[in-house]
């Protein structure tokens, strides 16, 4: 019982952890990275403030707030509970703004994101705020596919966003299940991933190329041509996966490899955090940088909260 929160709060901080680590070196290559920073390790000096958070985390809270708060997903109170914590300086991207502004003007949360871009927006912002509901939903995938589509399509209406945020949920639902204690077998993680997916999927090949590039320890100049590091949902989503998977044994060094990759940083570390904090629990997590997070009124502690909240709703939900 007590090991089940503890993996809740592990995704959801994991998620924080990522994004704070990530984003100061967001945009860069991997080179650049490496020659300028090394390693990152640690929480650098960021626009905020070391250790703070951008839009990831920032709609991974509403997610959870209003999870929590409708027992459920409600794309209504949903869609409110993203304009009720919107924070411009935490550097939303273009898509979700409008979006946004599209609710806020009164058009219905299921309308507003296919209206942003022709055939809606492809970009990961729906995956990377997705933990509470593949923590939720961990026992039900198709009920975790459906939420995650429909909570997509309020920003992200193409396919490519809602399947990137049904996988990324589903990643962390097969990371909570699984737990250090078992041990992971990498093989049957991802033919239960692979199994997830609707045979159409564009998906497939990168979760194919995903298992081949496990195989050979390929070189970041080699992971980053083949499965990206943008923040397309399909170039950015299976990264994540990726770094978890290379470094399952070890919560830090998978988010200090994510980092490594370069370019859309904060959110494919956001996203490996996620699935790895899941799989390890906050226990995990490295001390110092639990203590680097935001302690706001929705920092670090707040998000532990509603960890535990999403938990008790879990059970509630399992057995009525
Ligand atoms: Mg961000």
């Amino acid at each position: 019982m007590f090991e089940l929160a503890d993996r809740f709060s592990g995704a959801l901080l994991g998620t924080h952890v990522g994004d704070a680590l990530g984003m100061p070196v967001e945009g860069y290559s991997p080179h650049y990275i490496r020659s300028s920073f090394g390693e990152v390790r640690e929480m650098l000096e960021a626009r905020l403030g070391a250790g703070t958070y951008t839009d990831d985390t920032e709609m991974m809270i509403a997610v959870a707030e209003s999870l929590v708060r409708k027992r459920g997903f409600d794309g209504e109170d949903m869609a409110q509970s993203f304009l009720e914590n919107f924070d411009p300086r935490r550097g939303y991207g273009a898509g979700t703004v409008s979006a946004l502004k599209l609710i806020r003007s009164g058009v219905r949360w299921d309308l507003a994101g296919s209206r942003v871009f022709e055939g809606g927006s492809y970009g990961n912002g729906s995956a990377m705020r997705i933990a509470p509901v593949g923590c939720l939903y961990h026992h039900d995938l198709q009920k975790l596919k459906e939420v995650a589509f429909a909570s997509s399509s309020i920003t992200h209406a193409h396919s490519h966003g809602k399947e990137g945020a049904a996988l990324q949920a589903c990643a962390v639902a097969l990371a909570v299940r699984s737990g250090p204690g078992r041990g992971l077998d990498v093989k049957e993680y991802l033919a239960a991933i692979k199994q997830f997916l609707d045979p159409g999927s564009v998906y497939r090949a990168k979760l194919q190329l995903v298992e081949e590039l496990l195989q050979g320890k390929a070189p970041f100049d080699e992971v980053v041509q083949e499965l990206g590091h943008d923040s397309r949902a399909l170039y950015s989503v299976p990264t994540a996966i990726y770094s978890f998977l290379r470094h399952h044994e070890d919560f830090e060094e998978a988010l200090v490899y994510a980092v490594g990759l370069g370019g859309d940083t904060d959110t494919i570390a956001a996203m490996a955090g996620a699935i790895a904090g899941g799989y390890h629990g906050k226990k995990a997590i490295p001390v110092r940088w639990l203590q680097a997070l935001e302690r706001g009124p929705k920092g670090a502690n707040y998000i532990e909260e509603l960890a535990l909240k999403l938990c008790r709703l879990h059970r509630e939900i399992v057995s009525p």
